[in-house]
């Protein structure tokens, strides 16, 4: 990119002005202005033009990009006066990331870890995972839309990857109006499927289908953490996808026997294949619809020295909660009446809108209808490579509770 195209898009063009007593998140660094809180623009900017948040008495807030189209009207990135939105302020933030990882032990050539986060790294709408040598970015936003190549090029600096993938996230695509090509943006992937290491087991990844970027790496410390009470126990794996609580459970954790079930025959097909790469027998992966096979199996007197529960997002957005606590409690519900005395539950939440006491209320009035006491062992969240940003609740979007029951 040339210089002056560079300054274009790195110099504020405008002036968001913000509405009355509405400064104080921002103050705090939260990273949305939504449409909401905007009195006026002052100028024209373009989607994707860096813009200066002002309050309204005329202070300077922060820096971020603009997007008319999005109801996150801009996303901020700055809180220095003195620093433009150029690559190489993309550039330092994106080492800043990779640096935690490196200090957190995740950068090992067999593994894979979160390079970049989110709001968690101060780099809203962009998400790079990596599988070994092959990076996978995922783009959220308009804002990164826009500034692919800067990303790719601070990516090949700072790890010199051998490929780099690119993801366009289909709903923030239509909610912030963007388009990115997905596939292979640079370097080449070797042939056949991503193979990476976790908890010293071997997994798999198609980084170019899969959900997410493909495989969910913010539950590798709650598997190992799980496991480390199945010992000898008959194990139940909801929601196993690719079966990679189900396989840590068997083989970290020693349980006896490992029943994983999932309603996707893709993940589960790719969950067997997990088990005979790393040589694991005593775990069946059956398929099912996880809230009738729970009745069915309660149906029928079945009885779990431990069940796993990582459901999907039920409430993707606010209004959703309420619904998808129902959801919760019924779930929880059915799980815990198949636990034998003594037994342990894991239960995730990845729903952003539904916070920890949410979930802590929930399994509360779940002990209350099932008559059990449930005993709260572990309070976990996403693995470190995940962080949770304090300016940035949202962040905080995975739950992990491990209980005996
Ligand atoms: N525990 C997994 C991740 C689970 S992701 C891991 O550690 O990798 C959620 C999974 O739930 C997906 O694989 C999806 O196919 C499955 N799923 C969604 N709705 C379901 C339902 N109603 N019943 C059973 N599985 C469901």
């Amino acid at each position: 990119m040339s210089s002056s195209a560079e300054r274009e898009i790195s110099a504020a063009t405008a002036q968001v002005v913000l509405r009355r007593n509405r400064v104080q998140p921002f103050l705090a660094r939260h990273p949305w202005v939504l449409v909401s809180a905007i009195e006026r623009i002052e100028g024209t900017p373009a989607d994707g033009d860096v813009v200066d948040l002002i309050g309204d008495r005329g202070r300077w807030v922060a820096r971020g990009v603009f997007n008319a189209h999005s109801r996150l009207r801009v996303r901020l990135y700055s809180w220095d006066r003195e620093a433009a939105l150029d690559a190489g302020f993309w550039r330092a933030r994106l080492a800043a990331a990779i640096a935690l990882r490196r200090d957190l032990g995740l950068l090992d050539p067999d593994g894979a870890c979160r390079l970049v986060f989110s709001e968690a790294d101060g780099l809203s709408g962009l998400i790079v995972d990596r599988y070994r040598s092959t990076l996978v970015v995922q783009i959220n936003s308009l804002a990164f839309a826009q500034r692919l190549e800067i990303v790719l090029e601070a990516l090949r600096a700072e790890l010199s990857p051998e490929a780099i993938v690119v993801r366009g996230d289909p709903a923030a695509a239509r909610f912030e109006q963007f388009a990115v090509t997905d596939g292979l943006a640079w370097g080449s992937l070797p042939p056949g499927p991503l193979e990476f290491r976790e908890n010293g087991l071997r997994f798999e990844v198609d980084p170019l289908e899969g959900h997410k970027t493909g495989y969910y790496l913010d539950q590798r410390d709650n598997r190992r953490a799980a496991a480390g009470y199945l010992s000898g126990r008959r194990v139940l794996d909801m929601f196993c996808y690719t079966g990679s609580f189900a396989l840590a459970a068997r083989s970290l954790g020693g349980a006896r026997e490992v029943l994983a079930y999932d309603s996707s025959a893709k993940a589960l097909e790719q969950a067997r294949r997990h088990a005979e790469l790393n040589q694991i027998d005593g775990v069946e992966f059956r398929q099912g619809e996880a809230f009738e096979t729970l009745d069915q199996l309660s149906a029928v007197g079945e009885r779990f020295g431990a069940v796993i529960l990582d459901p999907p997002k039920f409430a993707g957005q606010r209004r959703h909660v309420d619904q998808a606590l129902r959801a919760y409690h019924r779930l929880n519900r059915l799980a815990v009446e198949l636990i034998e005395p003594g037994g342990f539950l894991v239960t995730c939440s990845c729903s952003g809108h539904v916070t920890r006491e949410d979930l802590l209320d929930v399994l509360t009035g779940v002990g209350q209808q099932a008559r059990r006491s449930i005993q709260v062992l572990e309070q976990r969240g996403a693995a470190p490579d995940h962080p949770v940003a304090l300016a940035c609740p949202e962040s905080e979007y995975l739950k992990c509770l491990i209980c005996r029951v």
